[in-house]
């Protein structure tokens, strides 16, 4: 097998054994070439995926439409004492060591600048939670003549073409659901005079979009493997502010394509409405202990992006591959998070803060903990997204390994955990893989 023999005459060690056969000796399967390991993948991959007819999370009626001033971003905007506490953590981190440690050189500021130079340019509101902004406003005109589409299915087709085509790395289908738009949203005044009077300004404005969603068009966008395994550091940030680059220019263009062939469109980041929920819907993948979209090609290594359009489009249905009970046994996020906000315990219907929207039987995350450990390290953080045992490359033997997963066997579950870990795979590198970053081929 190119790229992955090994020298038998050396000494094998842990990692390169597992590279090479760890999902084998699971499995079986060491002994296959790599086309036959990748066709056993998608057959063994396939078979583990199920369609669900319903929704795959318990949602109570407890659970009401949130209001976008109590997302954490927004809380920047009025919560006072929230504010404080972050100002005091930012002013007690400010005493930097005079010589910049790895990943943090100003090598590596300028590629996290230029990673997010896209967004900053074109969607610097949205990542806040800033609706009707740049790459994202809801009013951009259609053209007039209308394409039709022979059935909803025929119009699923070319949305999922074009929007791989436009950069989309998985793309699915839902139905527009009221449920998971924000009840209000924060609209910050922008402007010298808003600039001018000291603590953000801003508006309350109702959801009114000018025409009524039918569809939602939701795409995930792949991060980069080997950077965000440096979290956290400025050359994961580079990764993540990448993705919202890509979210920008991939969630505009496919707006942009729906509104030339005649059907009012607009694309939506962290802005307007949660993302996660409609993920699930649209079928990219299962909720994780860490909060996070678990897809099966790229686990929660993805940014989302949606584009809410009138055009009708057939729905994909919601799939699960066992990410829930494999989340009861395997903890790596939640041991993994420098800031304790990642829950131990089992799913409940309800968080510890004003951030978490009750009624969703899952595990909430305590976000009021990670933005505190965020501005503390003076960058965003990943480590929740590359312990993952979800998060690999795109390889044979991975697949055969996540497919393993869906067996619903918890021992089988805890093995497979404790393994992933001792092979090294979701380790977060140190300042030296950040220093060789620049090295490597
Ligand atoms: S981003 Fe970091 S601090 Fe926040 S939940 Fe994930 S691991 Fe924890
Ligand atoms: S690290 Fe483990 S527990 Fe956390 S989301 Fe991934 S699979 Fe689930």
């Amino acid at each position: 097998m190119a790229g992955t023999e090994i020298d038998k005459t050396k000494k094998i060690n842990r990692r390169q054994f597992f590279q090479t056969s760890a999902a084998g000796s699971i499995m079986g399967a060491t002994a296959l070439t790599a086309n036959k390991g990748k066709l056993c993948a998608d057959i063994v991959r396939n078979s583990v995926i199920q369609e669900r007819e319903d929704f795959a999370v318990v949602i109570t009626d407890k659970c009401k439409r949130m209001h976008q001033r109590d997302t954490i971003f927004c809380r920047q905007l009025w919560d006072h004492d929230l504010v404080k506490k972050v100002m005091a953590i930012e002013e007690a981190a400010k005493p930097k060591p005079a010589k910049p440690a790895k990943g943090w050189t100003h090598l590596d500021q300028a590629l996290n600048a230029a990673g997010w130079a896209v967004d900053n340019k074109f969607a610097a509101g949205s990542e806040n939670g800033q609706p009707h902004s740049q790459a994202y406003v809801w009013d951009e005109p259609a053209q007039r003549r209308r394409v039709e589409f022979k059935d909803p299915e025929d119009a699923a087709k070319k949305a999922k073409k074009a929007a791989s085509f436009l950069g989309a790395s998985l793309v699915g289908i839902t139905r527009y659901d009221p449920l998971w738009t924000y009840s209000h949203l924060l609209k910050e005044k922008m402007g010298e005079d808003a600039f001018n009077k000291g603590p953000p300004q801003f508006d309350i404005i109702p959801p009114d979009f000018p025409f009524k969603p039918k569809s939602v068009v939701v795409i995930a966008v792949e991060m980069d493997y080997k950077t965000m395994a440096l979290s956290p550091s400025s050359l994961e940030g580079a990764s993540t502010g990448l993705g919202y680059s890509h979210m920008a220019s991939v969630g505009y263009s496919v707006a942009t394509f729906l509104r030339e062939l005649g059907y009012r469109s607009f694309a939506c980041g962290n802005d307007v409405s949660l993302s996660v929920p409609y993920a699930v819907a649209a079928g990219l993948g299962e909720l994780g202990r860490n909060g996070l979209l678990i897809t099966r090609k790229f686990g929660p290594r993805v940014r989302l992006v949606k584009v809410f359009t009138e055009l009708e489009i057939k729905p994909d249905r919601p799939k699960t591959f066992g990410v829930w009970d494999f989340c009861k046994s395997c903890r790596r996020c939640a041991e993994s998070c420098p800031s304790g906000a990642i829950s131990f315990d089992k799913p409940t219907l309800k968080g510890e803060t004003i951030s978490n929207n009750p009624g969703v039987l899952k595990w909430y995350i305590n976000p009021e903990k990670c933005i505190e450990f965020w501005i503390e390290n003076g960058s965003d953080c990943a480590n929740c997204i590359t312990v993952c045992p979800y998060n690999k490359p795109d390889m044979w033997h991975h697949e055969l390994s996540a497919a393993a997963t869906a067996l619903p066997v918890a021992s089988l579950h805890v093995l497979m955990a404790k393994m992933d870990k001792a092979f090294g795979f979701g380790k977060i590198q140190g300042e030296q893989a950040n220093a060789a970053f620049w090295d490597a081929e």
